[in-house]
């Protein structure tokens, strides 16, 4: 049995604010084409057809090359699939929107067999709010029991939705399962994933981006006539951190820590130990720095975390002063930032107080 896909990516996508098609806007490092592609790779369809605007086509042509073949679209979606239709060479075709890029490989197979069962399905998930029809006012409440909602891939015998396309003739319909429905006068479902969102708002753009993580690691030598300062917090000791600016090793750890989330470098390569500018800096200031860095290419630092090892002094007394300075610094809540503690039990280069180590984390959306 051959399986083939249609991915419907000829719309304007208006709705979304982007100044582009939102199918080519980039969430994580790819575009909801690109994710698609991949998924219904996946699952082993076996020919992949894009439709794509006469303004889009170049753009999506070089996103499908040697993935897919790109066809012009019509009008409407419906003109579009009509198009692609006549491309369509497997048994079995799937057609689906390409704004839901968070398909799944499972849910694929599930309509892929449900085809193949019933001659037509469409994935459903009931509806958790109530439905109410609104013209100028609320005219009815549908209610919820027994309303579902329809997604995509929706799965057809390829003869039959040929037909049921050549019988719709110029009716408008909601979609491929209402054109298969109103020719055969039946159709199946299988249930859909609430996961398998369609992005039409700009919102659904930004709430759909996953969290990235970075880790920062930093090591100071201890040494005497310094002063030893953790996240921006002169702490009294006999001894200070060794460095080319005030050594604050906890917060050069955290701004590693953002850089590696955000795929920006490091310090060292920001801030060079070599450059005059740097001698004796304040890395509080550094650090507002590296946020005004990531925040002009469209991050936000969510959480900071970090672990301090050090023998000596004893921070406990510290940590809530360090906690709210490095908060004020990132312009976070103190409760988004985690700051710890440890001894290493006397082992190794810290265990013999000859310096100190932090390690951290960072949480960055965007
Ligand atoms: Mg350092």
């Amino acid at each position: 049995m051959k399986v083939s896909a249609i991915l419907a990516c000829a719309g304007k996508g208006e709705r979304a604010g982007l100044n582009q098609n939102k199918i080519l806007y980039n969430i994580d490092g790819e575009n909801c084409l690109q994710k698609c592609l991949r998924t219904f790779a996946r699952a082993g369809v076996n020919q992949i057809i894009v439709t794509a605007s006469e303004q889009d086509f170049n753009e999506i042509s070089s996103v499908c090359e040697g993935q897919a073949s790109v066809v012009l679209g019509g009008n409407t979606r419906t003109q579009s699939v009509k198009n692609a239709l006549k491309k369509v060479d497997g048994d079995i075709v799937l057609i689906h929107d390409g704004a839901r890029p968070f398909v799944s490989e499972k849910l694929i197979l599930d309509c892929i067999q449900g085809a193949n069962n019933f001659g037509g399905v469409i994935p459903v998930i009931p509806t958790s709010d109530t439905v109410v029809n609104c013209e100028e006012q609320v005219t009815d409440y549908l209610g919820k029991g027994g309303l579902f909602m329809v997604q995509t891939p929706q799965a057809f015998n390829t003869d039959i939705i040929k037909k049921a396309y050549e019988f719709a003739g110029d009716t408008a319909f909601n979609d491929d399962g209402e054109v298969y429905k109103n020719y055969t006068g039946n159709l199946h479902y299988v249930l859909g994933e609430s996961t398998n969102k369609k992005l039409t708002f700009n919102q659904d753009f930004i709430i759909s981006k996953a969290p990235r993580y970075g880790v920062g690691f930093d090591c100071h030598r201890l040494v005497e006539d310094r002063k030893l300062i953790l996240g921006g917090v002169r702490i009294p000791h006999e001894k200070g951190l060794l460095g080319h600016s005030d050594a604050d090793v906890l917060t050069h750890a955290v701004m590693d820590a953002i850089l590696s989330a955000t795929s920006l470098g490091d310090i060292g390569k920001l801030f060079p130990d070599t450059c005059d500018d740097y001698k004796d800096a304040d890395s509080i200031n550094l650090l507002k720095q590296v946020l005004s860095l990531v925040e002009s290419k469209g991050f936000k630092v969510s959480s900071v975390s970090a672990t301090i090892m050090a023998e000596r002094p004893k921070l406990k007394p510290y940590i809530n002063q360090i906690t709210t300075s490095l908060a004020s610094a990132l312009s976070l809540s103190s409760n988004c930032v985690g700051i710890g503690a440890t001894t290493l039990e006397g082992l190794g280069f810290v265990g013999r107080e000859e310096g100190i180590c932090v390690h951290a984390t960072a949480v960055v959306i965007g």
